[in-house]
């Protein structure tokens, strides 16, 4: 096997198989300081979203992974290990579930408490159910948003563009990329000088700027010459978004990628500095929520006030609208959230954010897969561009790694392949394929991924808790089923699913059924809202949908 120079798990694996290996590798890979924001507090991504409960959790799980198996199953609760049972060889390895809470005890306030006496772990998406590979895992979803706007409003490019927005977190990240690669201009204000730091030295942000002035001339310059950039200003988008207003800057986009879904660990108010921050969260959490409030306030009214100037102005799923709201913003939601505006239509054919992890550690690996993808897709222009743009640019962080929305139909010939690459040797481990939980069937979030459904059905949410049921069913390697994710407490239910390919025949068994039946839960739960191209979709690709008009 290749060796793991970057990950330091050189002696090959360590458990009883390739499964549970996987799952080993994959949460430490989660928590490894190239791909975790940060890894002291067990911290991978969005705000606090954890990968285990604690060190001693953490621990735990690893040696529970060792010695699994090949017909048990771990059970990881919050973060927590809490039980081995005897299952059978086609079964999940691991099943998880993160942050859950009943209802009307849904709320931020409950869950901090249980968070502080070591009863919860907020599991974000991906953070908790080990399938976050750093920044990319969002890259092309952003890059496919930003260019939906460009053939929406600007001819099919963003060049000689001008967008802005805030945020160079862990997903955050990956907007000036994204700008960039549709040609235009970005201007990105992040508060914490080491996140722009980062982003420059992962390639993801091309320079930081001293001042407001600076970066907008830097930036005009760029755009009369249609040369693409991506600009990183220290500041707070409260106050900068709000004076970009004020001077009538000529902005054509315009979002945010602030952690607000978090309100108390993820938004800084205007005037402070992370440390203050801090500081007076610790001290005075009612005072510095007020504050975050009122910030928030002038903050969505900058992104109305460029929105109704002409700019293309979208919430980018961080619930910063429902935070305005709560502060008694009655018109917050008067500009629309991105799956509405952009993303619904490839949800209706079961597309979302595949992706997959070399566990080698080798890049050649992933080399291998691209050329599979273009092989298998190749006549698709947008998969072309995207995997050439990809291997090209992107960066990789731990375990090299790639996204590639496919769609229903799709996602298993690409799974069979890699599985078959695994068995002939042409990859050097077995492959890891997964997906965020913001995907086409397998979320309720009525402020992001269901806001507006046709048939008002956006808080439904027996369709993420189908989607974890149907996977575990077809035998995914690991199932996830959490709650709050981007959004936050309360905002959304969410369901995730790894599968592996080790090149054994049990593993393509496994790997078809799921990757048929997750995709496809897309197109039911999408045909069910009366959605014609979901419909189409599931007579075109032979999904069958009982009651199906
Ligand atoms: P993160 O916590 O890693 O990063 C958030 C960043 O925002 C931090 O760097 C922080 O310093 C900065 N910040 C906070 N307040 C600020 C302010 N007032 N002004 C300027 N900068 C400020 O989070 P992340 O993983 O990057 O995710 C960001 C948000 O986007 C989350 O709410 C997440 O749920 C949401 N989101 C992203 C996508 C996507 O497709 N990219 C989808 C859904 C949701």
């Amino acid at each position: 096997m290749a060796a793991m120079p970057a990950l330091d798990v050189t002696e090959g694996p360590r458990c009883r198989g390739w499964q549970q290996e996987a799952a080993l590798r994959m949460l430490d890979n989660n928590l490894h300081p190239d791909v975790a924001e940060r890894p002291q507090e067990l911290v991978v991504y969005g705000g606090i979203g954890k990968a285990a409960r604690n060190r001693a959790c953490l621990e735990a799980i690893r040696r529970e992974l060792m010695a699994l198996a090949g017909d048990e199953t771990l059970l990881v609760q919050s973060g927590k290990p809490v039980a081995v049972f005897e299952t059978h060889a086609a079964a999940p390895r691991v099943l998880i579930a993160n942050s859950n809470l009943v209802p009307r005890w849904a709320t931020w306030e409950h869950f901090r408490e249980l968070d502080a006496a070591g009863l919860a772990m907020y599991g974000q998406m991906t953070a908790g159910s080990w399938i976050y590979i750093g920044t990319q895992g969002i890259l092309q979803g952003t890059y496919e948003t930003f260019a939906a706007i460009a053939r929406a409003r600007f001819g099919g490019s963003l060049r000689r563009r001008l967008v802005v927005t805030a945020g160079l977190g862990g997903m955050g990240g990956a907007q000036p990329l994204a700008v960039t690669m549709n040609e235009g201009c970005v201007l990105c204000v992040e508060v914490d000088l080491q996140r722009i730091e980062r982003r420059i030295r992962e390639r993801y942000l091309d320079e930081r700027a001293g001042s407001l002035d600076d970066a907008l001339a830097r930036l005009e310059r760029a755009r009369c010459e249609g040369r693409a950039l991506s600009i990183g200003l220290l500041g707070n988008a409260a106050e900068v978004l709000p004076e970009l207003a004020r001077r009538g800057a000529e902005v054509d986009v315009v979002t945010d990628q602030t952690s607000a879904h978090d309100p108390l660990n993820g938004y800084i108010p205007a005037g402070m500095s992370p440390e203050r921050a801090a500081a007076l969260r610790g001290a005075d959490p009612d005072r510095y929520l007020e504050r975050v409030g009122q910030s928030v306030l002038a903050h969505v009214d900058a992104i109305r006030t460029l929105g109704r100037r002409g700019a293309e102005a979208f919430d980018y799923g961080n619930a910063l609208r429902g935070v305005a709201r709560d502060h008694g913003d009655a018109d917050a939601f008067a500009y629309p959230g991105f799956v509405p505006a952009y993303i619904r239509p490839l949800f209706c054919e079961g597309k979302g954010p595949f992706r997959w992890v070399a566990l080698s550690g080798d890049p050649a690996d992933i080399a291998a897969t691209d050329r599979a993808i273009l092989d298998l897709f190749g006549d698709q222009q947008h998969i072309r561009r995207w995997i050439e743009l990809a291997s090209e640019r992107v960066r990789f962080q731990g375990l090299p790694a790639r996204i590639c929305w496919l769609g229903y139909g799709e996602r298993h010939r690409a799974g069979l392949r890699f599985n078959e690459l695994v068995a002939s040797g042409e990859v050097k481990a077995p492959i890891v394929i997964g997906r965020d939980h913001l995907d086409a069937g397998s979320v309720a979030s009525p402020q992001r991924e269901t806001e507006a459904m046709r048939d008002g059905s956006d808080a439904v949410a027996d369709w993420p808790i189908l989607n974890a049921l149907v996977n575990t069913a077809t035998g995914a390697s690991w199932v996830s089923f959490h709650h709050g994710g981007g959004v936050g407490m309360g905002l959304s239910l969410h369901a995730g699913q790894v599968c592996v390919a080790d090149g054994t025949e049990a593993a393509a068994e496994r790997i078809r059924r799921t990757l048929l039946a997750d995709p496809g839960m897309g197109i039911v739960r999408h045909a069910d809202a009366g959605y014609e191209a979901a419909l189409d979709a599931a007579r075109r690709l032979g999904v069958r949908v009982p009651m199906a008009r």
